[in-house]
């Protein structure tokens, strides 16, 4: 049983690592980001209200996010398993709001993790992220490319750059992050429980880091 959130800016590595934490821990991943996507995807009355904010890389408002965080930390694998919140929450409105559903279920955080990048990096990794339109799966023109240009190496599906990737957008999510996400490194520093890691180093030591921090 796994309760955390991976904080830290877009870039950083947070889809990466969650994937990595999902199969060791068997937690459920969840991220508020991948939730909108999917609703966009379906057209849904959801996707469309979140859609206008995020093409231009701003937060979509805190009540319509806590609210769809906490219906879906209600279902039962998050009741039977834990989770792993990925992208929330992203304000102190929200974190505060959580504190209170957890508080509400009894329950606590784990360590929360926080993954430390240098903003020049970031920008590089979030313009040349490339994503798999079938299975999501996340490439890097550079550092990460797939086998063949454009084609997903995991299921063959086509590879397509985030509408919120482009240079203009990361720029302003990241500003976005420094303004009212930065804020609750402090805020869980306070509460006593969050481990900063190096979100720079090999994919692999930087998991270790987390597994150290989490405890087998
Ligand atoms: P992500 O996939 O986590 O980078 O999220 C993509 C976009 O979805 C963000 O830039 C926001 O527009 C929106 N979003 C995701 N999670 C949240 C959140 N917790 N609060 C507000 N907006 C969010």
């Amino acid at each position: 049983m796994l309760r955390t959130i991976l904080l830290g800016p877009p870039g950083a590595g947070k889809g990466t690592q969650a994937d990595r934490i999902v199969e060791k821990y068997n937690v459920p991943h969840i991220s508020t980001g991948d939730i909108f996507r999917a609703n966009i995807k379906n057209g849904t009355e959801l996707g469309k209200k979140a859609q206008e904010y995020m093409n231009k890389g701003e937060l979509v408002p805190d009540d319509l996010v806590v609210e769809i965080a906490t219906d879906r930390l209600m279902q039962d694998d998050c009741k039977e398993h834990g989770f792993l919140l990925d992208g929330f929450p992203r304000t102190v409105y929200q974190a505060e709001k959580l504190d209170e559903f957890l508080a509400g279920q009894g329950l606590k955080l784990d360590t929360v993790i926080d993954l430390e990048v240098a903003e020049d990096v970031l920008m590089k990794r979030l313009t040349g992220r490339r994503v798999c339109k079938a299975c999501g799966a996340s490439y890097h023109i550079v550092n990460v490319p797939p086998k063949q240009e454009g084609i997903c190496d995991k299921c063959g599906g086509e590879l397509f750059q985030r509408a919120d990737d482009n240079e203009e957008t990361a720029k302003n999510r990241i500003d976005v992050y420094n303004n009212e996400t930065a804020p609750l490194v402090d805020y869980y520093e306070k509460a006593g429980n969050i481990a900063k890691i190096d979100g720079a180093a090999p994919l692999e030591e930087t998991f270790a880091s987390i597994v150290s921090a989490l405890g087998e």
